[in-house]
C-alpha cells in the first residue's frame, strides 16, 4: 500500500466521512476506502469525523489511524449531528478535490472514480444523484418523495432531487462554502447556494452495509425543517395568507351575526361560536408556530455559540485547523493538548 499524502501542497484527495455508532461497518470501510485509494489518480487523506460515538467505533477509528496514517480521526466532545460532523471534516480537509460520503457505505466508493473524471473536467462540484434506493422502507421512500417535491416549490435556491451530501468539491468552492457559518445547517442547499460549475453523476444508494440507520425520523424531521425554513420566506408568506383570508371569513361571519342580530333570527349559537372559536384558535396557533420556527433559528444564529466542538484530533496537524470560525478546537492526540481556540 502506498502512503504517499502530506507533500507540500497537501494531498489531491481528501475524504470526509461523517461516522457515528459504526463499529460493525468501520473494518469493511477500511478495506473499501483502501481499494478505492489504489485506483485514484492522486494522493489522499480520509477525515474520519466521530460524531460522540458511544460503542466501540472510536476505538476502532484510531486503530486504523495506527495502522494508517492517510486515516485521520477528529473526535467531537459529544454528538452534534451529520450535518456539522460533515462540516467539521471540509473545514480541517486539506486536499484539492474534497469527497463528503457516508460512512455506512450507502455511498458506494466507486461511484468516486466517475466523480473524479468530472472534476479533472473542469467541474468544481460534482454530486452523486441517486437513481434507485436499496433497502430503505416505504415510509422512507414516499417521505423523501414527499419532501423533495416541496422543495423545489418553496426553495429559493435550485436544489436538485434527490441528491444527498455525497458529492467531490473542489478546493475553490470549498473555500467558499466555507465562509457560511450558520448554525442551522442545510448542506446541500448550502452547496446549491454557492454556485459554481456543477454537475451530478448517477448511482445507486446501496443498502446499509450493517447497523441501523442513525438517522431518526426526528433528526429527518429537523433537516427537512432546516431545508424548507433555512432556504424559504414562503411558508411565513403561507401563514400570512392563511391569517389574512381566515380573518376576512370570520368578518363576514360577524357581519352575517350582526344581520340576524338586527332581524331578530338570533338563536342560541353555542356550536357555531365553539367551532368558530377553536377553529380560530387553531390557525393562530399555526401561523404563531411558523413564525416560532423561524424566531427560533433567529435566537440560535444571535447566540452566535460555535458549530462544534473538537475535543481530540489524530493525525492532522494543528495548522490544519487554525482558520476556522465558529468552532473549538482542542488538539491533538500527542504530545498534551494543544488548545487552538479560533
Ligand atoms: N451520522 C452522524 N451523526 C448522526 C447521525 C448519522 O455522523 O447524528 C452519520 C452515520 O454514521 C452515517 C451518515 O451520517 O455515516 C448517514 O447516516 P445514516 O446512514 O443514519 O442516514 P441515512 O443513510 O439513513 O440517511
Ligand atoms: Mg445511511
Amino acid at each position: 500500500m502506498s502512503i504517499e499524502c502530506d507533500d507540500a501542497s497537501g494531498p489531491e484527495y481528501s475524504f470526509v466521512l461523517p461516522v457515528f455508532n459504526e463499529e460493525r461497518t468501520l473494518p469493511e470501510l477500511y478495506a473499501r476506502m483502501c481499494e478505492l485509494l489504489e485506483k485514484l489518480d492522486g494522493s489522499s487523506e480520509v477525515i474520519l469525523v466521530d460524531d460522540g460515538s458511544r460503542d466501540g467505533t472510536l476505538r476502532l477509528m484510531l486503530e486504523i489511524h495506527a495502522e494508517d496514517p492517510r486515516f485521520r480521526v477528529i473526535q467531537f466532545s459529544r454528538n452534534f449531528g451529520h450535518q456539522i460532523a460533515i462540516t467539521a471534516g471540509m473545514d480541517m480537509a486539506a486536499g484539492h478535490a474534497v469527497v463528503v460520503m457516508d460512512a455506512d457505505l450507502q455511498d458506494p466508493p466507486q461511484v468516486v472514480l466517475e466523480m473524479a473524471k468530472r472534476w479533472r473536467e473542469g467541474y468544481d462540484i460534482v454530486y452523486a444523484q441517486r437513481m434507485e434506493r436499496q433497502g430503505e422502507t416505504w415510509f422512507k421512500r414516499k417521505t423523501a418523495e414527499w419532501f423533495y417535491r416541496l422543495e423545489r416549490r418553496l426553495a429559493n435556491a435550485e436544489i436538485p432531487e434527490n441528491v444527498g451530501d455525497f458529492r467531490l468539491v473542489d478546493r475553490q468552492a470549498l473555500d467558499a462554502f466555507k465562509q457560511l457559518r450558520e448554525n442551522n445547517r442545510y448542506v446541500r442547499g448550502m452547496f446549491s447556494w454557492i454556485g459554481f460549475k456543477q454537475t451530478s453523476v448517477p448511482f445507486v444508494r446501496a443498502k446499509r452495509f450493517a447497523g441501523r440507520p442513525q438517522y431518526t425520523f426526528m433528526k429527518s424531521l429537523k433537516l427537512a425543517a432546516d431545508a424548507m425554513i433555512s432556504f424559504s420566506n414562503i411558508p411565513l408568506r403561507i401563514a400570512l395568507t392563511v391569517g389574512a383570508l381566515v380573518s376576512a371569513l370570520s368578518c363576514l361571519y360577524g357581519l352575517d351575526a350582526i344581520f340576524l342580530k338586527i332581524t331578530g333570527h338570533t338563536v342560541p349559537g353555542w356550536t357555531s361560536l365553539a367551532v368558530l372559536v377553536s377553529f380560530l384558535g387553531g390557525i393562530q396557533l399555526l401561523v404563531l408556530g411558523v413564525i416560532g420556527e423561524y424566531l427560533g433559528r433567529i435566537y440560535d444564529e444571535a447566540k452566535n455559540r460555535p458549530l462544534y466542538i473538537v475535543s481530540a484530533v489524530h493525525g492532522l496537524p494543528p495548522g490544519h485547523s487554525t482558520a476556522v470560525p465558529r468552532a473549538v478546537i482542542s488538539a491533538t492526540s500527542h504530545a498534551g493538548k494543544i488548545t487552538a481556540k479560533v
